[in-house]
């Protein structure tokens, strides 16, 4: 099958989604990213519309991409004027890429009603801008904005504006779906119609075959992948979008579904096995960066995304895989997870006990006392399928293999309050370990900050390897409002160190107590995890 050629617009178009932004230099470590995973072509952004765009370019240029092409973007000329003397394609220009991709107009009501232009000199500028790009030596792809509102529009004009690209030598004719009202049966009869009028034309690619269409979908239907996948069925070679759909309102296609889709659903080889792989790694890299939490059930790369809850569904699974999954997590470099909760049987806790490496039944804890001990526990309030580093040691503790890494002698937390001024928390922590005590206190934002701050300070002393850990969030949850003040709250804490990141959860009527629950199992879960790497276990 014909390769499809991805093209990335993480850079550009998906900071102008809410709260995305990079710095330049974030912006090449993306880069080089999407270079390993074989992105084909990376849209940097726009060099004439800001200086940071600009000063990515600038770094870029000192930067060696092993695979992708590297694109400025911006737009055609400004109307009135020559392409020589339109300061963005001098722009264009000096960001020195071996690609550019430019947008143009296709809808009638943007050139006269919006930019107060008129229809042929929109024309001119569409042909005049790609034959000056190209007549510097630029591979040029041509984004038609607005196409297939333009075409409902106006069609024949529509058609004009990319006849124009082809005939002055544009290499890819990239038809976009800007609003993202389209849905996908319009798209394939779009795209069909715009082949047939091009070939009519007799319009050619650069290399004198049919004209290389690309597709550029948002989000605000739904159907910005639906719309991408179609495309390409319908002959489309080239897919734009962004890593996570982040992009602008509802975002674009997002690529961490597309690169899946066509290479293990449509056998439409885009990158290698060994790169799509990665392709977890580089969502969360992404979000990472963009410091955005990324979505548990975003298809392929999600957290939840081959996580099994239901007993019947985990029971499957133990034996065929694909009984409940689409495909395997592993392709995607994602993981099949098993959820323990209260829709969990006897399978789900089998699972996780392999997992964890607990040896069920030798102390006559076996898997369907271990379920109905689990599901008390939930009645009070514990959910274990968000506090996997609470539920290890729960297992552990059943069957007897929990090793205390420290031991809470007393513990004392005073808040204060002094008129309008913020409330200051203080905490003193007394422990054990082996035998050995340990008093600390500490300050902190509020009780559980001070709390965290007074027993990473007395652990210190036995375990000096902690700064590395932290706590990342921190949920409050009333469980049984009608309650009043005797209400239970469920606290979920979750904590990371540089490999990974851990819940774990505390249950109790008072919220510093079952802080200090959910606290407590935090330390013990990376307390255990240093010991078994120090035993080599
Ligand atoms: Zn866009």
């Amino acid at each position: 099958m014909e390769p499809v050629l991805l093209y990335d617009t993480t850079l550009r178009d998906g900071t102008q989604g809410e709260n995305v932004n990079f710095s330049a230099d974030e912006k090449v470590k993306i880069a080089l990213r999407l270079d390993d995973i074989g992105i084909h072509y990376i849209e940097g952004g726009w060099p004439g519309s800001n200086p940071k765009d600009q000063q990515f370019f600038d770094l870029a240029k000192r930067v060696d991409f092993k695979h992708a092409k590297l694109v400025a973007f911006g737009s055609t000329r400004k109307p009135g004027t020559t392409p020589e003397k339109d300061e963005n394609l001098k722009a264009l220009l000096t960001s020195e890429t071996p690609a550019v991709a430019i947008f143009g107009k296709s809808w009638d009501l943007h050139v006269e009603e919006v930019m107060d232009n008129t229809l042929p000199e929109n024309l001119a500028m569409i042909g005049e801008s790609v034959k000056f790009l190209k007549w510097n030596g630029r591979e040029v792809i041509y984004d038609a904005e607005h196409f297939f509102d333009g075409y409902k529009n106006n069609r024949e004009y529509a058609l004009q504006t990319i006849a124009a690209a082809c005939e002055s030598g544009a290499d890819f004719i990239v038809l976009c779906d800007t609003n993202g009202g389209t849905l996908p049966h319009e798209i394939e009869s779009i795209i069909s119609d715009v082949q047939k009028h091009l070939e009519e034309k007799g319009c050619k690619s650069p290399e004198g075959g049919a004209v290389k269409l690309g597709i550029h979908t948002h989000n605000d239907s739904g159907m910005a992948v639906a719309n991408s996948i179609t495309a390409v069925r319908t002959g489309a070679v080239m897919v734009h979008g962004t890593i996570n759909g982040y992009g602008e309102r509802c975002g674009n296609a997002d690529l961490t579904s597309i690169i899946p889709i066509l290479c293990l659903k449509m056998d439409r080889p885009c990158v290698t096995p060994d790169n799509l792989n990665q392709l977890k790694f580089v969502s969360r890299y992404v979000s990472e960066t963009a410091n955005l939490v990324p979505y548990n059930n975003r298809p392929f790369v999600g957290r939840s995304a081959f996580a099994h809850k239901g007993g019947i569904h985990v029971s499957a699974i133990m034996k065929v895989p694909r009984a409940y999954e689409h495909m395997d997590p592993e392709l995607v470099g994602n993981e099949r997870r098993v959820l323990v909760s209260d829709l969990s049987g006897k399978s789900n806790v089998v699972y996780k006990a392999k997992e964890l490496g607990v040896e069920l039944g030798n102390n006559g804890y076996d898997s369907k006392k271990i379920v109905s001990e689990i599901k008390n526990l939930e009645q009070e309030g514990y959910q274990f399928d968000a506090a996997e580093g609470s539920f290890k040691i729960l297992m552990e503790k059943f069957t007897d293999r929990f090793k205390p890494l420290f031991e809470l002698e007393s513990f004392r937390v005073t808040i204060e309050k002094d008129r309008d001024k913020p409330c200051t928390a203080s905490a003193t922590v007394k422990i054990s370990v082996e035998g050995k005590e340990e008093i600390t206190a500490a300050e902190g934002y509020g009780p559980v900050s001070a709390l965290d701050n007074a027993l990473r300070k007395a652990l210190d002393r036995f375990y000096p390897d902690l700064d590395t850990m932290r706590l990342v969030d921190f949920k409050v949850r009333v469980i049984d409002g009608t309650r009043g003040t005797a209400a239970k709250v469920r606290v979920l804490i979750e904590s990371r160190d540089q490999e990974r990141i851990w819940s774990t959860i505390g249950v109790s009527e008072d919220i510093i107590e079952a802080s200090w629950q959910a606290l407590a199992d935090s330390f013990q879960f990376k307390l255990a995890k240093e010991e078994g790497a120090r035993i080599g276990n």
